[in-house]
């Protein structure tokens, strides 16, 4: 019997190599040889111990071929590239029963390596159930296709905000996620403006298609938002940074009818003042976004595969598995973009 490796966070700054008995998919399971995986920000808060659970087997961002099916697979068959979507719900809560699974009552609770507790992406192979993957164009570039599950959630937030043809859009943070929703807001034809205090981040935001950027350490941001908008403010505001304070600016610089999407989570929750009044007569929707729906999932595999979203400029670097640790320390970095472990090269 062949063994295979898995990477889990032990302690903080800390993770551990396990070998696994590596077993045939049965019925309608799938084994996964896993291409890529991201360290996203859960992984990274976990490996800092801002968030203490361990042992946990960390990546939730992952792309892999198909090696083996079970007997009664259908949706796909050997060879094939897919994006693996880890999100657990359970199918029988209120929300899952709307069709609205990233609210389960049971979300992200999954186990995929024998002992371990975590999605698991960090290792040589998975073994899980055929609906948990999508498939993939044939040609896709397996870094790109990690990228599935955030590119994901960004659709979810886009969709939460219903950006419509020609709104003001303001995407606050040009990290990866302030990168992918000026990317789909410009797909939606919004004119986006981009803030962010990192010069090289703003010229990354031009790269992506921001028809205007912000050095909010140089400008009164939500000054040049209202002049850019006749002084009404923006239809629509994005979040992505968690800082408190751009999270009550975001409601300043919105609109009559706006949206404000607090994407991002914040940890501490340090809560922030709110004029109520502004709210009821503004009549502005303020929401948030978290996890992706299987539709979103589904609409991100999409536009990866048909290569509608520039990826490669938000990955900073590829690595090895073999050297984990070192793709942790590069991802803890806050001014790197993604980092994406090879988990077999
Ligand atoms: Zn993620
Ligand atoms: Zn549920």
């Amino acid at each position: 019997m062949s063994k295979y490796k898995v990477n889990v966070i032990s302690n903080e700054k800390e993770v551990t190599t396990h070998e696994l008995e590596l077993k045939q998919p049965q019925d309608k399971q799938v084994l996964i040889k896993v291409d890529a995986c991201a360290i996203c920000t859960l992984e990274q808060r976990v490996y800092k111990g801002v968030m203490k659970r361990y042992p946990f087997a960390g990546g939730h961002e992952v792309a892999g071929t198909i090696e083996s099916i079970g007997e009664n697979v259908k949706n796909v068959k050997v060879g094939d590239k897919v994006a693996v979507f880890l999100l657990t719900s359970c199918g029988e809560c209120y929300y899952c029963r709307k069709g609205l699974e990233n609210q389960c009552v049971q979300s992200f609770r999954t186990s995929i390596h024998e002992g371990f507790v975590g999605p698991g992406g960090l290792s040589e192979y998975m073994l899980v159930d055929a609906k948990r993957v999508y498939r993939l164009a044939d040609d896709i570039n397996m870094s790109h296709a990690a990228l599935t599950e955030p590119l994901a959630c960004c659709v979810h937030s886009i969709n939460n905000a219903k950006v419509e043809l020609g709104n003001d859009v303001v995407v606050i943070g040009v990290g990866i996620m302030g990168g992918f929703h000026i990317q789909l807001a410009k797909l939606r034809g919004a004119r986006v403006i981009a803030c962010d205090i990192n010069k090289g981040r703003l010229d990354v935001a031009r790269k992506l298609g921001a028809d205007i950027v912000i050095n909010s350490n140089e400008t009164n941001a939500i000054e040049q938002v209202k002049t850019l908008t006749e002084g009404r403010g923006a239809d629509v505001v994005f979040c992505t940074a968690a800082i408190s304070q751009l999270a009550a600016d975001s409601v300043e610089m919105v609109g009559k009818l706006g949206r404000v999407i607090m994407y991002s989570s914040f940890h501490p929750d340090n809560p922030i003042d709110l004029n109520v009044n502004k709210v009821h007569s503004k009549e502005m929707i303020i929401t948030g976004a978290v996890n992706p729906c299987t539709s979103d999932f589904l609409t991100s595999t999409r536009l990866l595969s048909y290569n509608l979203i520039n990826v490669s400029d938000l990955i900073s670097d590829e690595i090895n598995i073999n050297d984990i640790q070192k793709a942790f320390e590069k991802a803890i970095d806050p001014l790197t973009y993604r980092i994406i472990v090879k988990c077999n090269r």
